[in-house]
């Protein structure tokens, strides 16, 4: 990114948004800065008997649809300003939807994958430790994001639990099923993107077996994803993770790649293991070459600000599917629409994920289960009537899908500010 930081690239899309779609200005003054930040050390005991202290934090950002909601992200290169601006784009997700949440991030510094097993569990505990006076289900409800999942969310919840004295499995979303998990909630993030795509595929009537995709990123939204346009008969010809890309002209079978990645644990084992006569010829590729292959559809799925002012104009898919949070920066949005590139934006199309658990909290609440074909179909529901009421504005007002997608979420967060009163107004909140 040039001169921006992705926290307020994400401020000036909102004003930037917003301003055009004649969202009020305190409205827009209400989502500049976040509601509250939490900075937290955590030393944690390592299993040599020495002491590391890690950095986390926890931001909620807006909280007027709701208590926030959002993961924690276990990367080295967890900032506060990331934080910041993942949380914001919570709060912009969760309105996108329709769900009472407003939204909420947190992340430790730390590279999980150093650590061993029982410190990343006395780490996480520590975090919630941290937390529990800013966590709650009526207060602010975490789940898993990069590098964090179920088990590590089973272990929080515990932490909480025993803090409170009470059981609450509502405070945290993405838990084990036997601690309260919703079925359905692993491949959500996945399974979401797959139905806003094929949303987005019918109104324009494309083929899916001529639509060549590129995958950058094979964690638990890239893997379910891709599973469910393979089965739908999209080729994926390009897949990657961290340690690089892998190409093919034929495309991947998505389930025997998986199954070579859970084997070696990474992908690129996949080019020394001679033995496995499932896979068609593939080339070697780097994540960079990745972005910027001649496919239809590209699919970011990792991180944020991968595509920039200094390679947009190399990237050749005409759609873009935004799987991670703020792969595009913000400030490149203009670029892609002068050239009409179609980007089916984060704050919908990963949108799948926080409505399961949603779903999750709406169990827990109500101690009560659904069975997977309800999750599927209530998510279903949700999904294709956020892309319908995002749809209707794209039609109307011309700009680009996200600039409906916002304009849905800032005139909701609108209405919301509105309806509360004039509390705010006399307090000087
Ligand atoms: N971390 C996911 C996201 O960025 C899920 C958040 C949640 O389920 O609360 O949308």
């Amino acid at each position: 990114m040039t001169d921006l930081n992705v926290f307020e690239d994400a401020v000036a899309r909102v004003e930037r948004i917003g301003t055009a779609a004649g969202v009020a200005a305190e409205v827009i003054d209400a989502l500049r800065q976040p509601k509250a930040v939490l900075t937290v050390d955590l030393p944690v005991r390592m299993d040599d008997g020495s002491t590391r202290h890690f950095l986390g934090y926890r931001c909620r950002y807006n909280d007027v649809l709701g208590p926030t909601k959002g993961g924690i992200r276990f990367h080295p290169d967890v900032n506060l300003e990331e934080v910041q601006a993942l949380a914001l784009w919570m709060s912009i997700k969760c309105a996108v939807v329709g769900i009472p949440f407003g939204g909420a991030k947190g992340g430790v510094i730390v590279h999980p994958k150093d650590l061993s097993r029982l410190e990343l569990e006395r780490l996480s505990r520590a975090y919630m430790r941290a937390l529990a006076d800013f966590v709650g289900p009526m207060i602010d409800i975490p789940a898993p994001d990069v590098y964090t999942n179920a088990r590590i969310m089973g272990w929080m919840v515990d932490e909480y639990e025993i803090i409170t004295r009470s059981k609450a499995p509502a405070v945290i979303t993405g838990k084990p099923i036997a601690l309260g998990g919703s079925l359905g909630r692993d491949e959500a993030t996945g399974r979401g993107a797959f139905i806003v795509i094929q949303e987005f595929a019918k109104r324009k009537g494309l083929d899916p077996t001529q639509t060549r995709v590129a995958l950058q990123g094979f964690g638990n939204a890239g893997y379910h994803v891709a599973r469910l346009l393979d089965g739908a008969g999209y080729p994926i010809v390009a897949v990657s993770d961290s340690k690089g890309g892998i190409y093919s002209d034929t495309g991947f079978n998505i389930e025997s790649l998986f199954q070579h990645k859970q084997d070696t644990r990474k992908l690129q084992g996949v080019y020394y293991d001679g033995a496995n006569c499932e896979l068609v010829d593939h080339q070697i590729i780097s994540n960079e070459e990745l972005l910027e292959l001649d496919v239809d559809l590209l699919i970011p799925a990792a991180l944020e600000g991968v595509i920039t002012p200094e390679n947009v104009d190399r990237i050749k898919a005409p759609i873009i599917a935004e799987v991670a949070n703020g792969p595009i920066a913000g400030e490149v949005d203009q670029r892609l629409r002068e050239r009409g590139t179609i980007v089916l934006p984060d704050v919908l199309t990963n949108a799948g994920g926080v409505t399961v658990s949603y779903f999750e909290w709406v169990q827990n609440l109500q101690s009560y289960s659904w069975t997977l074909e309800e999750v599927r179909a209530r998510l279903y529901d949700i999904l294709s009537r956020a892309f319908d009421d995002i749809w209707t504005i794209y039609q109307c007002d011309g700009g680009s899908i996200r600039d409906a997608a916002y304009t849905v979420a800032l005139r909701r967060i609108a209405e919301a500010i509105e309806s509360h009163g004039t509390y705010a107004f006399f307090s000087g909140d």
